[in-house]
């Protein structure tokens, strides 16, 4: 397919609408890939309203690539503690590093060597390359296929490769390569102001007319995905062990969510289970046999922490110990004043909140 004159009227329209519908947000402002970086990394997961606080944290504690790459992972963590998904802040802080050793400090400006930086992908890449540089990449996000898939009828499933490489190719098409940034926030806000998911008020629409989705009443089956996702059961018990106010936490090291983050005791079991069965386990067996006396309440029962492809079921046990455990010694000790410095799982945070910690 090439590029037609009605194409690039679409885009035109988009950028019409977007220079009286923007918002006003403090990343469209700049043209600086440091800040344009962040934000997209933020706003990943993260709705706008919430990105805008932690985007503004971050960037007045890191405000550019030296300062990220000089941070601490825990520090970094800490800044993040909300937004889930750790591991992009993880990624960014290994990215600026390595723009130090590679660029000199300097954000690269070709496609490939963005593409090239940890927790970069196709997306982020074309998004930093056309908003700093007007480079001509599409983005393609989650607006951006539901808007096509709509305009156009598309109903091949966004969620295979197939899918990605049509869409791909279609929001290359009908992008005016000339203002190739101005393009692609047009498009993305589009989808995210006006095509939206549900109930779209397509009478104010400027591409009413050109939208096959609605010729066709299929706003509703647009875009189309191939199948849903698997979602894993998890049941973890959190022990707030104290004694003599001191408690234990631990870094999670392993591959699986909250890689770096702190968490208390934890005892994570196939099914759920009642505090009779718990004391069973091996786990809670190795954790308190040299315990001496516990005297234990429990916190928040049954909690559901709903994560993509997994939901929690947690529940949290408060425990005073006479004395410390030899299996406690592999744990960090601290004061209980101390947690607060800790970057923590949402989870942990909420139970904290709930004890009266004011984080
Ligand atoms: S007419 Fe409706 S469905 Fe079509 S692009 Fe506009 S808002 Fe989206």
């Amino acid at each position: 397919m090439l590029q037609s004159e009605s194409d690039l009227e679409l885009s035109h329209i988009l950028i019409e609408w977007y220079n009286e519908n923007k918002r006003n947000l403090p990343w469209r402002n700049t043209n600086n890939p440091y800040a344009i970086w962040i934000s997209e990394v933020i706003l990943q997961q993260t709705r706008v309203i919430q990105g805008l606080d932690y985007f503004n944290r971050f960037i007045g504690r890191f405000p550019d690539v030296a300062s990220l790459a000089a941070a601490s992972e825990d520090e970094v963590l800490k800044y993040w503690q909300g937004l889930g998904y750790y591991s992009r802040a993880r990624n960014l802080r290994m990215a600026a590093q390595d723009i130090m050793n590679r660029f000199g400090g300097t954000f690269p400006d070709a496609y490939q060597d963005i593409l090239s930086l940890k927790g970069i992908g196709e997306y982020t890449a074309a998004a930093i390359a056309s908003f700093s540089w007007n480079k001509p990449f599409p983005v393609v996000d989650g607006n951006v296929f539901r808007v096509l898939s709509r305009l156009y009828g598309m109903n091949v499933p966004i969620d295979t490769t197939d899918g990605k490489k049509q869409f791909s190719h279609l929001a290359g098409l009908i992008m005016d390569k000339s203002q190739a940034g101005l393009h692609n926030q047009a498009i993305m806000e589009f989808g995210a102001l006006q095509c939206v998911p549900q109930n779209p008020d397509c009478l104010k629409c400027p591409l009413i007319h050109k939208c096959v989705a609605n010729a066709t009443n299929k706003i509703e089956l647009l875009p189309v995905k191939q199948g849903k996702t698997k979602t894993r059961n998890r049941f973890f018990y959190y022990l707030y062990v104290t004694c003599k106010g001191k408690t234990w936490l631990h870094r999670r090291e392993e591959k699986d969510i909250w890689t770096g983050l702190y968490e208390f005791p934890l005892i994570e079991t196939e099914r759920a289970m009642d505090f009779t069965e718990l004391q069973q386990t091996k786990g809670f067996r190795r954790l308190f046999n040299d315990a001496g006396k516990l005297d234990i309440s429990i916190g928040m029962e049954d909690v559901k922490h709903v994560l993509s492809h997994q939901i929690i079921y947690a529940t949290f046990y408060k425990i005073e110990i006479e004395r410390e455990t030899d299996a406690l010694r592999n744990f960090s000790i601290l004061s209980c004043e101390e947690i607060e410095k800790y970057a923590v799982p949402r989870l942990i945070h909420i139970y904290l909140e709930k004890l009266g910690r004011n984080l």
